[in-house]
């Protein structure tokens, strides 16, 4: 069937038979960031029990909206390097798989939260200031965090003074012994609930109850 047009096209459509009532699903896939040749980084060092040396966590950003207004940094890859790794060649996995995850784009600070729910089923220990680590991969989640924080991505601080003050504390008057035989936090159930002065006070997120 012929038609004649005889006004002006301004728009068109092409309709495919059977078309009409599907409702087109269009999955957007964000691209890949892509690697300028040189990228700023941050280096943390980390020491812990687990390993003879300190571990240094290196993470990489890129520039995003670089020069225009919203220019803001993203994490791009992380490296973890120590003088001993073959022992850890699940942490070189797993920078692998942040890194992946970063490049991906998108919100990537639930990593933090993911990374530091893992609980060491040997235990965790006590860093140098009495903050509990439930385990090494919690730590390596804290130290992601720590940079988020840093270049703007997340909100918030690691610890208050006043929490640090009790970490302190409890470090200087129970001991690591004592540390070692902290109970579960009722509010935010890390292991880092102790006694100090006669309240039981969870050095993780400042919880305190007396009596
Ligand atoms: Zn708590």
């Amino acid at each position: 069937m012929t038609t004649k047009i005889e006004k002006q096209i301004t728009a068109y459509e092409v309709i495919k038979p059977g078309s009409e009532q599907k409702e087109a699903t269009v999955t957007q896939i964000a691209p890949l960031l892509e690697r300028d040749d040189v990228l700023e980084g941050t280096t943390y060092k980390i020491k812990t029990p687990l390993s003879e040396h300190a571990l240094y966590i290196t993470i990489n950003d890129v520039i995003m909206k670089r020069g225009e207004a919203g220019e803001h940094k993203r994490p791009f890859e992380i490296f973890i390097n120590s003088k001993n790794m073959e022992n850890f060649s699940w942490i070189v996995a797993l920078t692998r798989v942040i890194s992946a995850v970063f490049r991906k784009g998108g919100d990537v600070t639930f990593l933090v939260e993911e990374l530091k729910a893992v609980f060491d089923p040997r235990g965790g220990y006590y860093k140098k200031g009495g903050k509990y680590m439930p385990s090494l991969v919690a730590e390596i989640g804290e130290v992601i965090q720590q940079h988020m924080i840093s270049i703007g991505m997340m909100e918030g601080q690691l610890a208050t003074p006043e929490l640090e003050a009790k970490r302190a504390m409890a470090q200087k008057t129970l001991g690591e012994e004592g540390m070692k035989n902290a109970h579960c936090c009722p509010m935010c159930n890390a292991k880092a609930l102790v006694r100090l002065d006669n309240c039981d006070t969870c050095l993780e997120c400042g919880h305190s109850k007396c009596g």
